[in-house]
């Protein structure tokens, strides 16, 4: 794959140095055979240093997620070659199997089909917090 060039797919761009590899596991990238690369302190002039995410792939993707790991991040979708669309990403209210409650007592632990939902509860400080047990979401 020529990362300077994708066809179709998705590059996610200005995402915080070091939140690229949590991002491409959270986004279940290591689960596909989907071409991506991950690009890892690139210096940029604004941010000092980034990681950009290239999927090489006309993918739906998780803007949900990505706001969760970096609301700073931009989201390009590339088709024939050529930026067609900057997507706008802010903090989701709610997260939905994308995050799991660490709380080994939470319903959620023992209820296997139960979906695993948090709820931002404090939007400047990012905090997310389970909805069944009110614990907050690490990391
Ligand atoms: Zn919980």
């Amino acid at each position: 794959m020529n990362i300077d060039s994708i066809q179709n797919g998705v590059v996610i761009d200005h995402i915080t140095a070091g939140q690229g590899m949590k991002l491409y596991k959270l986004m279940k990238l290591d689960n596909t055979d989907l071409s991506v690369a991950i690009i890892k302190n690139v210096v940029s002039r604004k941010m000092g240093k980034k990681d950009i995410i290239k999927i090489d792939a006309d993918i739906p993707v998780d803007l949900d997620v990505i706001a969760y790991v970096d609301p700073g991040a931009t989201v390009n979708i590339i088709r024939h070659g050529e930026l067609v669309e900057k997507r706008q990403i802010e903090l989701p209210k709610t997260l939905t199997d994308v995050i799991f409650c660490k709380n080994p007592r939470c319903i959620t632990s023992t209820e296997q089909e139960l979906r695993h939902i948090f709820r931002l509860t404090d939007r400047e400080n990012k905090v997310y917090r389970c909805i069944y047990c009110e614990t907050k979401a690490g990391g």
